[in-house]
């Protein structure tokens, strides 16, 4: 974890204790680290050398508009999935040029909002949709940029719930059907078709479905090429998983390698939508341990974080990396790190053997990506602080919500 590393028995954050952080911020808190973002962003970039490719972060794993920015100043480009998503990129100083929009359910006025900030493409992914943003391109007087998303029906051996190009997901178009989608988008009027784009999942850790995927997709391209369909990109999307635990994901080197070998000397940009690969080991969940209990012989330690703050244990049963902020001379024991809230499912982490004390800090690691975006308000919690440390600065970039700002927006019935 590079940048989050242990300093006689602490845990700092670049050049920061995490315990400083706890004490002004308070807790539970998202702790990001600038330089992991930016190591990450350049670590993904470097290996396409003088291949034409553009890389769109994908908004949804961390939308704060300070990482925006940040990444905006790296030269990233953003893949958005809502409405939300675009305004946040307008809000951070994003460049709207290298933005595309992906989703199976774009509403008509946020492709209106896309079409009117001139975004770079649309990933459609059904004929209907295709349908719907000619008619809506022609009322703005705009020709809009297309590639249709392909399910390549291949398994990418990730959580069923992250996998998207599998032919029962909702994703993409069958590709029995896309050389006709193709036809039509080349026939209709406010359409320009831009390329071709795949998304197979999310956490792949081998190589092989992205190459398989790279393959089906390079077979499509060129079918369209004997049709006289000649595309500018192709979007592989996503997906390059990173380690929670003992996964060996692909490096991006190997990744590239590949995919640079099958593009052959087709001329097509790569464009990519990475998530997970930037954000994930950015951040921590710093959270402080309330109570120790014990049930029988199972041990507890209920924290003030809660699946609220970080839902992927509960909902993907993902493992990630609990650890003490400071060490500490108490009985090592087999905890489950539990929240407040009323739901047995509400964990942050199973049998992990921990040193704890009540009022101990510890940190969840690896919480950057889809971990504060997935946060909700249930049990009427406030959701997190977030702050990003850069050297020896920390900088508030999203307050604590307060319970003002959850009633704000509820009203009592007439009397
Ligand atoms: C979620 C998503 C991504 C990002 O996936 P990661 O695994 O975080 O890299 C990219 N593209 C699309 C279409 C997505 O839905």
């Amino acid at each position: 974890m590079g940048h989050f590393h242990f300093q006689s028995g602490e845990l700092f954050v670049e050049r920061v204790s995490a315990t400083n952080i706890a004490e002004q911020f308070d807790t539970p808190c998202y702790v990001y680290s600038k330089a992991t973002f930016e190591t990450n962003y350049n670590r993904f970039k470097a290996p396409w050398r003088d291949h034409p490719h553009r890389i769109c972060y994908s908004v949804k794993a961390n939308s704060n508009i300070a990482i925006l920015n940040l990444l905006a100043r790296l030269g990233a480009g953003f893949d958005i999935v809502s409405g939300g998503e675009l305004a946040r990129v307008l809000q951070a100083g994003g460049d709207v040029s290298s933005v595309v929009f992906s989703g199976v359910g774009k509403q008509a006025a946020e492709m209106q909002q896309a079409l009117d900030a001139n975004i770079h493409c649309f990933n459609v992914e059904s004929s209907s949709e295709l349908e719907l943003l000619n008619q809506l391109a022609g009322d703005a007087g705009k020709t809009a940029n297309i590639s249709v998303r392909i399910n390549p029906d291949v398994d990418p051996l990730t959580h069923e719930y992250i996998a998207t190009g599998l032919k029962e997901n909702k994703f993409g178009v069958n590709s029995d059907q896309v050389i006709e989608v193709y036809r039509r988008a080349a026939a209709l009027a406010h359409i320009n078709v831009a390329g071709i784009d795949c998304h197979i999942g999310s956490q792949l850790t081998e190589l092989s479905p992205f190459l398989n995927a790279m393959q089906e997709t390079l077979k499509l391209v060129d079918l369209l090429s004997t049709e006289g369909i000649e595309l500018g990109h192709i979007n592989m999307g996503g997906g390059l998983g990173v380690r929670y635990r003992q996964e060996n994901p692909p490096a991006i080197e190997e990744y590239a390698a590949g995919l640079l070998q099958l593009l052959g000397s087709r001329e097509l940009e790569l464009v990519f939508e990475p998530g997970r690969y930037i954000a994930a080991d950015a951040g921590i969940l710093l959270t402080r341990v309330n109570y120790l209990k014990d049930n029988h012989d199972k041990h507890f330690a209920v924290v003030d974080a809660a699946m609220n703050d970080l839902i992927r244990p509960a909902l993907y049963q993902a493992w990630q990396q609990v650890t003490s902020v400071r060490s500490n001379s108490a009985q090592a024991r087999e905890y489950d790190i539990v929240g407040p809230i009323c739901e047995s499912g509400d964990f942050l982490a199973k049998d992990r053997s921990l040193q704890l004390e009540p009022g101990d800090l510890i940190a969840v690691e690896c919480a950057g990506a889809y971990g504060f975006v997935m946060s909700s308000n249930y049990n009427s919690r406030n959701r997190a602080a977030e702050v990003m440390v850069d050297g020896d600065q920390v900088h508030l970039i999203r307050k604590r919500e307060t319970i003002e700002n959850q009633l704000a927006l509820e009203n009592l019935l007439p009397p």
